[in-house]
């Protein structure tokens, strides 16, 4: 017997994007639909309004950033997971994660409403695939912020490759999933055979997106506005939050016109500039070489080349430009299908396989609502199957021969999950009563340039080890992305069970008062 935490409760799949968020759910149908919004959009910008304790998501705060930008925040997913990144908006302190959260409680109230007041309890979020350990736990952490039980993160381009198979099961093709948004850049090759979607390389890029190519606009109309006024517009925070949105309209109908025209006006001068595509293009090529140098090396990374690739899933808004619609056509030697919507497929994806994740969790005897699917259409999900790989290596700090500090791989980036794997160490001093496990995620041997996932202290010792006594460390990532760390020290026969201490993400402490600090706010 399944405990139900809330007869009635639902759940949901979540794209909580850079400048985009979507909500999904199936239905009884066994088809994922997209909850519109209280304004009945689709997708809900994620920008963020706050003045004292009211707190505007959506449409109306992307506005307000227009109109200046006082009190507003947006682009916040790339800070998630930084441990110190504060925003002031409003007056006040705020952390990505509780940015998030409101951005997440304004879309799940609002499909609450839409689907006739069932509490949504239960949420799968997606990340983009590259997201390391400490952003994807950052992200769950948003999530229960916002009062939600995160039941899985899963990947963005896992997501929309679960979209695209779950409407043509039974196909075998390998499938490049190209996902440019607003902020960060995401490739992912997949291999689609029957009802099994396996992950083969991975790799994008945190840091680019749409916005990249808006702020070659802004700078193309700032030079154009100091060679006419001699002033920077930019200068005025006011005038740059403006610039910023006509720079992205701009964008949009280059997406369909040849040419168009911006109007820029600052400290009551003003300044018409005319922009072709042709001319966008020339000042943005570098940026999509840089996707261009990814794909390339992703291909690579799974051992193939573009012609084994069968098809491409367009996904994220940026992709509708028409360059990077001709760069995919020339790798690709044909046209890319619109196989998926851009904009809604990762959401579908996440509620796909929500849905998975309710018949697992439920077999298992866990207390998650049942998903509306009607039994007849149940089937499907539980024959698919996702395979995923490890997006960064995850090793240990040890010491080499000169005994300096050196990240010592054990599972490395691309292994596919799950995997256990296991390493012999050797202890560095006579005597040891302690063990110290630093754990480390990245694709560097310097541990400056990786990022520390926790720390696992085997304790307990006997007292009298020879200095190079062997340790075994057993690294184990498991098929929901967990992982689980054990030392074992087999000249005393002894396995020390370690826990992991997580360094990374907030404490439950921190998660509860920032929960309690959102739920005191109104958010529409
Ligand atoms: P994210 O997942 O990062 O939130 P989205 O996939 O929603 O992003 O994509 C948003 C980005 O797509 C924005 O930078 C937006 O300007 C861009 N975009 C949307 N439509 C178009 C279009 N027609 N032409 C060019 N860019 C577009
Ligand atoms: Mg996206």
């Amino acid at each position: 017997m399944n405990r139900d935490a809330d007869p009635g409760a639902v759940a949901v799949g979540i794209d909580l994007g850079t400048t985009y968020s979507v909500v999904a759910q199936v239905d009884a149908n066994g088809q994922p639909q997209i909850i519109p919004n209280s304004e009945n959009q689709r997708t809900t910008p994620s920008v963020v309004y706050i003045e004292g304790g009211q707190i505007v998501v959506g449409s109306v705060a992307k506005e307000q950033t227009q109109l200046g930008g006082a009190n507003t925040i947006q682009f916040i997913k790339p800070f998630i997971g930084r441990r110190r990144k504060r925003f002031i908006v409003g007056g006040q302190e705020w952390t990505p994660e509780e940015l998030s959260a409101m951005i997440l409680r304004k879309f799940v109230a609002d499909a609450e409403n839409n689907i006739g007041g069932h509490p949504i309890t239960h949420a799968v979020i997606t990340v983009p695939a590259f997201f390391t350990e400490q952003q994807r736990k950052s992200t769950e952490d948003a999530g229960r912020i916002a009062g939600l039980n995160v039941m899985s993160i899963i990947n963005e381009p896992t997501a929309a490759a679960l979209a695209y198979g779950f409407d043509a099961l039974g196909i075998d093709k390998t499938v490049l999933v190209y996902d440019l948004g607003g902020g960060t850049f995401d490739v992912t090759l997949m291999r689609i055979s029957g009802h099994t979607i396996t992950m083969l390389a991975t790799d994008g890029d945190v840091q680019l997106g749409g916005k990249d190519w808006d702020e070659r606009i802004i700078d193309y109309a700032a030079e154009s506005f100091i060679k006419n006024h001699g002033v920077d517009p930019r200068q005025d925070p006011d005038t740059l939050q403006m610039l910023y949105g006509q720079a992205e309209q701009a964008k949009l109908r280059l997406s369909k016109l040849p040419s168009t025209r911006l109007t820029v006006t600052s400290q009551g001068l003003a300044d018409t500039i005319d922009l072709t595509r042709e001319q966008f293009e020339d000042m943005t090529d570098d940026l999509l070489s840089q996707t261009e140098t990814t794909l390339r090396l992703t291909v690579q990374q799974a051992g193939m080349d573009f012609k084994h690739v069968d098809e491409i899933l367009l996904v994220g808004g940026s992709t509708r430009m028409v360059a990077v619609r001709r760069m995919l056509q020339r790798l690709m030697g044909r046209e890319p299908r619109h196989l998926l919507n851009p904009d809604e497929c990762v959401a579908q994806g996440a509620a796909i396989h929500a849905v998975m994740t309710q018949m697992r969790l439920r077999e298992n005897g866990a207390a998650v609502p049942r998903p509306l699917v009607r039994e007849e259409h149940l089937e499907r999900f539980r024959q698919m199957e996702e395979r995923l790989i490890n997006s960064h290596t995850l090793g240990i700090i040890a010491l080499d021969a000169q005994g300096k500090q050196v990240v010592v791989p054990i599972i490395p980036r691309g292994a596919h999950i799950p995997r256990k794997e296991i390493k012999t160490f050797r202890t560095s001093a006579d005597n040891q009563q302690q063990i110290r496990i630093m754990v480390m995620e990245g694709e560097n041997t310097n541990p400056e340039a990786c990022a520390q996932l926790g720390m696992c202290l085997v304790k307990g010792l006997p007292g009298d080890l020879p200095k190079a006594t062997p340790i075994e460390v057993c690294f184990e990532c498991t098929q929901d992305g967990q992982l689980h760390i054990q030392a074992r020290l087999p000249m005393i026969h002894q396995t020390v069970h370690s826990q992991i201490a997580r360094t990374m993400g907030m404490t439950e402490e921190e998660i509860l008062s920032s929960r309690q600090r959102i739920e005191s706010l109104t958010i529409s």
